[in-house]
């Protein structure tokens, strides 16, 4: 044990309690980082009987935690809920319902328990004099253009449908987005890795020879929605690829590997606080299968000798520093906290992981009004498409199903509408400054305006000031000298990142990546990647130990047989570096 390589012996974490067996098919496991991926990781091990310790220095959960305002319940009742972010499942997601249906709730677990469809899709188009459009989750998808089979034409006008209720886009452009598509559905993988992935989303759809709405909401908005992603710069094939994913899964009966029991459709979310739902009883499930926590702890360098990690060191919040020894590593922390302990040592040993430094990150961050009126409307996802600051939200009340007066603050507040801004670099609409030039009042004040013009049209009132009750913005961002700081950035997909991105498994051979920045099936950074990247470092460990258990699924994304045809000709055309046939 190396302890005193690295400095201070003040903290014993429990791996390094329970030294290295030395033999190099161990099972002591050590995974740095308690999000998503450290956590599908951790399950998958313990259940196949390897003896797993995490290290957490903020908050198990990562950034798919809930967070309560701390000191607002009242009389008996809880704290409000906060969330780092509001929480969507969209239907193509596989590892993560998954992983829900093996944590027990009482007689029952997450899934079956917490986890709900949406009943439709809202889209706002700020900027636009009429109404936003409620989309009943029915209508999304391609089963209203083909009922039992699927033609290739049936992609085409299932997005020329989404797009129809963006009345001012002109429709011989609508009819070219949608074709676009269509490129992208019939592209060969090579393709979409070696062209798609290194042009950007604006450029793929073409998006600077048309007009402004389609700039506005199919290019600019539309990949802010989904991820802290800019147009500019998104991946054509990240954001290509999940359109399409999205599409199948709200296809219903069409795609059965997603239409996971009655849960088939686009959007699914669950029904309480992320914490209360999903993260605290997946981490009583953790521990009471085996699972060691040691929180306030983080990974703060790595000793490598040849191909191997020798020792790790770790520093507590209070500036501890001790070592840890295992059989295994695995980083499961965000590609920000990952860069600097990429050492010239460790990438001379791994050098696969020198791309790591090229990936980029962006600000996406949740903030929650508290209203005393219920906003009644249905369970659904409301994208504001347009809005200077990319505005996405939920109205909480509805899909939790709750009375929530009576069970969170003062009794005072009946909803939350919570939502996330992604748009942090360019002006506002009420004191012209981005949001990083805000104060977090200011952020309030101007999130709330933009919601109030974008979807309070055509005589809807959605947004209504005198319903505030207070705010609550993630405490990850932070203002020093006036300069705000997030805690908490999310990996970008931008073009040509794909070759950066590490695998689960590096060149030295005790050593695994786990992270949404991982190379995954769904290819944007989410929830989903992160736990797929956790069953991969699994499986690798797996692999490494000649064990026999039984490796963790790993789920494709869906895409239709009927398009493999077309993918061939393309996989031919793309071998004598032809363009793809529809590429016009
Ligand atoms: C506002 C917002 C909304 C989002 N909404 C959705 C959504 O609706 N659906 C979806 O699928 N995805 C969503 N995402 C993305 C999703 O939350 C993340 O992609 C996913 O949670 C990442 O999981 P992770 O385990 O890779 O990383 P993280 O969640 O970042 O977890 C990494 C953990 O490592 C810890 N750590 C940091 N440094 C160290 C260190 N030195 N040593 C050890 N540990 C360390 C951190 O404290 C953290 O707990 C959203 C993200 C944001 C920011």
């Amino acid at each position: 044990m190396g302890a005193a390589m690295f400095g201070s012996t003040a903290f014993a974490p429990h791996a390094a309690a329970n030294p290295s067996t030395g033999r190099a098919r161990g099972r002591e496991v050590a995974i740095f980082g308690g999000g998503m991926a450290g956590l599908s990781a951790a399950h998958e091990l313990i259940e196949r009987g390897y003896s797993v310790t995490v290290y957490e220095p903020s908050y198990l959960g990562g950034k798919a935690r809930s967070m309560p305002v701390v000191g607002t319940g009242k009389g008996g009742r809880q704290d409000l809920p906060g969330e780092h972010g509001f929480r969507f499942f969209p239907g193509c997601y596989q590892h993560v319902p998954n992983t829900m249906s093996r944590i027990p709730v009482g007689d029952s677990n997450v899934k079956a328990a917490h986890l709900v469809s949406a009943d439709a899709l809202t889209l706002g188009l700020y900027g636009a004099d009429y109404r936003p459009v409620i989309m009943p989750a029915s209508r999304i998808g391609i089963k209203k253009t083909a009922d039992t089979t699927l033609q290739l034409k049936n992609i085409q006008n299932a997005f020329i449908d989404m797009f129809a209720s963006m009345k001012n886009i002109p429709m011989t452009e609508q009819t070219y987005a949608a074709l676009r598509m269509t490129v992208m559905a019939t592209s060969c993988q090579e393709r979409r890795i070696g062209q798609w992935d290194n042009v950007s989303w604006m450029n793929y759809i073409k998006a600077y020879q048309m007009s402004a709405d389609y700039r506005t909401y199919l290019a600019t908005s539309f990949t802010s929605s989904l991820v802290a992603a800019k147009a500019q710069t998104a991946s054509a094939r990240t954001i290509g690829q999940t359109a399409l994913a999205l599409a199948y899964a709200g296809s219903g009966p069409l795609v059965p590997q997603y239409a996971n029991g009655l849960l088939q459709g686009i959007d699914r979310l669950l029904n309480r606080p992320t914490n209360e739902a999903w993260i605290d009883p997946w981490v009583r499930y953790l521990t009471s299968r085996g699972v060691r926590f040691v929180m306030n702890t983080g990974l703060s360098g790595l000793r490598v000798s040849g191909r191997r990690i020798t020792e790790t060191q770790v520093t507590t919040s209070s500036g501890a520093t001790s070592s840890v020894v295992a059989d295994w590593y695995m980083t499961a922390m965000p590609v920000d906290r990952l860069k600097p302990l990429l050492t010239p040592d460790v990438l001379r040993a791994a050098p696969g992981l020198a791309g790591v430094r090229q990936l980029v990150d962006d600000w996406m961050v949740g903030i929650q009004y508290y209203l005393r009126k219920r906003a009644g409307t249905p369970t659904s996802h409301i994208a504001l498409l347009g809005a200077p600051w990319s505005l996405t939200a939920i109205f909480q009340a509805e899909p939790w199903g709750q009375d929530i007066g009576r069970t969170y603050g003062d009794g005072e507040v009946q909803e939350i509408l919570s939502v996330d801004i992604s748009n942090w670099d360019v002006p506002g609409v009420l004191y012209g400054k981005t949001a990083k030039q805000c104060t977090a009042e200011e952020i309030s004040r101007e999130v709330w305006e933009q919601l109030r013009r974008g979807l309070n049209r055509g005589g809807y009132r959605l947004i209504n000031d005198d319903e505030l009750v207070r705010w609550h913005l993630d405490p990850g961002v932070t203002w020093r000298n006036g300069k705000a700081f997030n805690a908490t950035p999310l990996l970008v997909n931008t073009a040509g990142s794909y070759p950066h991105r590490p695998t689960a498994e590096t060149e030295i051979s005790n050593l695994f990546i786990g992270g949404d920045h991982v190379r995954s099936n769904i290819d944007l950074a989410t929830m989903e990647g992160a736990n797929e990247s956790g069953r991969r470092v699994a499986n690798a460990i797996l692999d490494r130990t000649d064990s026999n258990a039984e490796r963790a699924a790993i789920y494709p994304l869906w895409e239709p047989e009927l398009m493999d045809p077309l993918k061939d000709l393309d996989r031919d055309r793309w071998r004598q570096g032809l363009p793809h046939i529809l590429d016009v």
